[in-house]
């Protein structure tokens, strides 16, 4: 595995390969890896020649106050798990490297980024698409694969990639989780035990929210009111935000009907803010 710092040198890299006419799959990241990001990368790993994946904590995408300064790290164990998966090359720039003096161009995204998790953390997707745009640049994956938690990213990441005829694969991955339920993350590592063990109520809550749409519930706002509750019996959590949304546009929806609706949430235990979604089949009744 090799280990690239500078930006030119991965271009150098990529461009060899490419004339080789050989392919690249990528997985973008910010380190701290887990069986989530493992499993992005054993898919990537089966559709392109040559893995590439970047660690990298992207300050563009960090709100003053949120945790940036304290996201964790682990390069070594980052390093290990890589060189276990078959990685070719471990992107590891620096903020300085990928940010020189003078850098002022950032991709303005659309509605797609103003609900769920961009109505409270500002300028985050459109540091997500400016760095997820470089990074394609420099690498020039013919597949690039993101994970369905981060499921607003991951619909961000697809209309850019098609509103500026990037031609990239992205593929979506399923959700990996604890075996409580709880959403794997590497910000799951600052939760404290009690946070750690009422954070598992985010996935029984999404659970429950299908039963109820196939018993013949279909008001978003009943179903939104119970699904609070749920939440709000764990007495550490606080709701950033709890909605469903039409799949596609990501609009929010006042009736579960039969197409593809998202329950998506973002709650804070403590310090820590969590986000879970799960995609909503329609009811049986609809059938
Ligand atoms: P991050 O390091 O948090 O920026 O995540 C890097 C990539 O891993 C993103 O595409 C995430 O959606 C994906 N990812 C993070 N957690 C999970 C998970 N539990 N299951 C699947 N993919 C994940």
């Amino acid at each position: 595995m090799q280990v690239i710092e500078e930006p030119a040198l991965l271009t150098a890299w990529a461009r060899s390969v490419r004339e080789r006419g050989e392919t690249i799959a990528f997985v973008p990241t910010m380190g701290f890896l887990h069986e989530g990001h493992l499993s992005l990368m054993r898919e990537a790993r089966k559709r392109g020649q040559h893995l590439v994946v970047s660690i990298f904590v992207n300050p563009l995408q960090f709100a003053p106050g949120e945790d940036l300064e304290r996201y964790p790290q682990d390069l070594a164990g980052d390093a290990a798990k890589c060189r276990e998966i078959g990685v070719d090359v471990l992107f590891l720039p620096s903020p300085d490297r990928l940010y020189p003096e003078g850098f002022q161009t950032r991709v303005q995204v659309g509605p797609l980024a103003s609900g769920l998790c961009g109505a409270s953390r500002d300028g985050h997707f459109s540091g997500v698409a400016t760095v997820v745009l470089k990074l394609l640049n420099l690498v020039r994956p013919t597949t690039a694969v993101f994970g369905s938690k981060d499921y607003q990213q991951l619909q961000v990441i697809r209309r850019m990639v098609r509103d500026f005829d990037l031609d990239i694969e992205i593929l979506g991955m399923p959700i990996v989780r604890e075996p409580d339920g709880l959403a794997m993350s590497s910000r799951n590592a600052y939760l404290s035990p009690s946070e750690r063990s009422q954070a598992s109520v985010l996935q029984r809550a999404l659970g429950e929210i299908q039963g109820w749409v196939d018993e013949g519930t279909r008001q978003a706002d009943v179903l939104l009111s119970r699904l609070r509750g749920l939440v709000e019996e764990q007495p550490l959590a606080r709701i950033d935000y709890i909605t469903l949304v039409d799949a596609e546009t990501l609009a929010p929806i006042d009736r579960v009907e039969n197409r593809p609706i998202l329950a998506a949430l973002a709650v804070r235990f403590g310090t820590t803010r969590l986000i879970d979604n799960s995609l909503l089949r329609p009811g049986e009744r609809d059938a």
